[in-house]
């Protein structure tokens, strides 16, 4: 999000082959002051995304031709812009894979637009927010882990490793209360929002990503630790 322009409406760019749908989210958005791009394949909307820059993407995954999860995938390779997905009620694995490919949250059709509305608006801030925690320039560190706030950098042991955005926030999360409880309500409430109405499977997803990515031994972790029926805690004293 470009500063300088911090006033302006926030454009929304929605992928939705059911002209019903996209009309009634086009036409909701548009009364929240939004500014609304809608486009009806994946083709089109990856172009849309490259050229229009939106802040936040509503991507459908059953779209004709190229499916939702190829255009999170091919959006993720050059942009954090929040991709809220909407999934069929039965497509659990659908859900899981958008998580895995990068996307911040989802809503199950049939949705109503003021949901969809709040879990937008829950998502811009979490973008805004996370644009300004990283102008503070500071580093957390917790046993062999660096978390370089400044610089959007985790490594481990020196070495670099590549964060998504929420993993980025939720590794972050836990390191402000290390060697503390991080209850599973107050991790969801600071990288998903408080109005994040989505599955909490969406937490266990994203720590089992970050063990891959930190833990010696990911099956058995040692530094990002379950505390059972309630939460996380980020360990570094052994
Ligand atoms: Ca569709």
């Amino acid at each position: 999000m470009n500063r300088a322009d911090e006033t302006r409406r926030h454009r929304v760019l929605v992928v939705e082959d059911e002209p019903g749908l996209a009309e009634s989210v086009r036409y909701a958005l548009d009364v929240e002051g939004f500014d609304v791009l809608v486009s009806d394949t994946g083709v089109s909307g990856l172009e849309s995304a490259r050229v229009n820059d939106p802040d936040l993407v509503v991507l459908d995954l059953m779209l004709p031709g190229m499916s939702g999860l190829d255009v999170c995938r091919q959006i993720r390779r050059s942009s954090d812009v929040p991709i809220i997905m909407l999934t069929a009620k039965d497509a659990e694995s659908d859900k899981v894979a958008g998580l895995e490919l990068g996307a911040d949250d989802y809503m199950t059709k049939p949705f109503s637009m003021r949901e969809l509305v709040a879990r937008i608006r829950a998502q811009l801030r979490r973008a805004a927010k996370s644009g300004a925690l990283a102008e503070s320039n500071e580093v957390l560190r917790g046993g062999p882990i660096e978390l370089d706030i400044d610089a959007h950098q985790a490594r481990v042991d020196g070495e670099p490793v590549d964060l998504r955005p929420k993993e980025f926030e939720l590794l972050e999360s836990l390191m402000r209360r290390r060697n503390r409880l991080a209850a599973r309500h107050t991790l969801i409430d600071e990288v998903w929002g408080p109005s994040y109405f989505g599955d909490t499977k969406t937490l266990d997803v994203h720590i089992k990503r970050l063990r891959q990515k930190l833990e010696a031994e990911p099956s058995s972790p040692q530094v990002i630790v379950t505390v059972r029926g309630l939460g996380y805690k980020f360990v570094d004293e052994q």
